[in-house]
């Protein structure tokens, strides 16, 4: 039924409310299909990553106690039939939530039929290609052509309230061997964001 039980990983990080309501772990995947200008996820296109079997992740994502997931990148359907074996495992064990962002648009993952069964599984999408100059600030989400659909209702009402938080949040973190760059980051963050890098000679990654 699924072609492929492996996931190609950039990142992950449980227990944040950066990227989502509520407790969640995140997965930034590798590789895109897309070329945006001003992408700020340079790391999941071009950097290191790990293939993880999914049935370990969806171990350590229940284990973890996140209320939900969000699946980021890189272009999440690029890997739609793998993740949609994740969220099927884990919600074997128990409910959890799924937010989505991809740089397709909900027309075209809807035309495509190896995405379609990932898209039914996913609570929110975010869709569409990050146009640098379109880029408004708006909380948690990288330019205005982007859209935020509910498809269902899980996240309705929690969303409608973190959706329309008036400004960023992003957390820039520390560890022996890397920085990282986590959430939709300001003007203001980004910038210190890029004179860390300079200063760390390449060793920092965005996600
Ligand atoms: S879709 Fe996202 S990860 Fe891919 S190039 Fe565009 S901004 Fe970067």
């Amino acid at each position: 039924m699924y072609e492929k039980a492996i996931l190609k990983i950039s990142h992950i990080e449980a227990h944040t409310d950066l990227l989502g309501p509520y407790d969640r772990f995140v997965i930034w995947v590798h590789g895109c299909c897309f070329d945006c200008e001003g992408c700020l996820a340079q790391n999941t296109r071009f950097g290191a990553y790990d293939e993880m079997p999914v049935s370990r992740l969806a171990l350590q994502i229940i284990a973890s106690g996140c209320e939900g997931i969000t699946v980021s990148g890189g272009e999440p359907f690029l890997q739609a039939q793998a993740l949609a074996r994740l969220v099927s495992e884990i919600r074997e064990h128990r409910d959890i939530g799924v937010i989505i962002y991809s740089g397709f648009t909900r027309e075209e993952l809807e035309a495509r039929p190896e995405c379609t069964g990932l898209l039914h599984q996913a609570d929110i999408l975010i869709d569409g290609r990050y146009i640098r100059e379109l880029d408004d600030g708006r909380a948690y989400i990288g330019s205005s052509n982007q859209r935020l659909h509910y498809l269902t209702d899980r996240y309705r009402e929690s969303g409608e309230r973190y959706y329309s938080a008036s400004r960023r949040r992003a957390e820039i973190k520390f560890s022996s061997d890397r920085v990282t760059l986590i959430g939709v980051p300001s003007a203001e963050v980004l910038k210190i964001w890029q004179d860390i890098k300079l200063k760390n000679g390449g060793i920092s990654d965005d996600f």
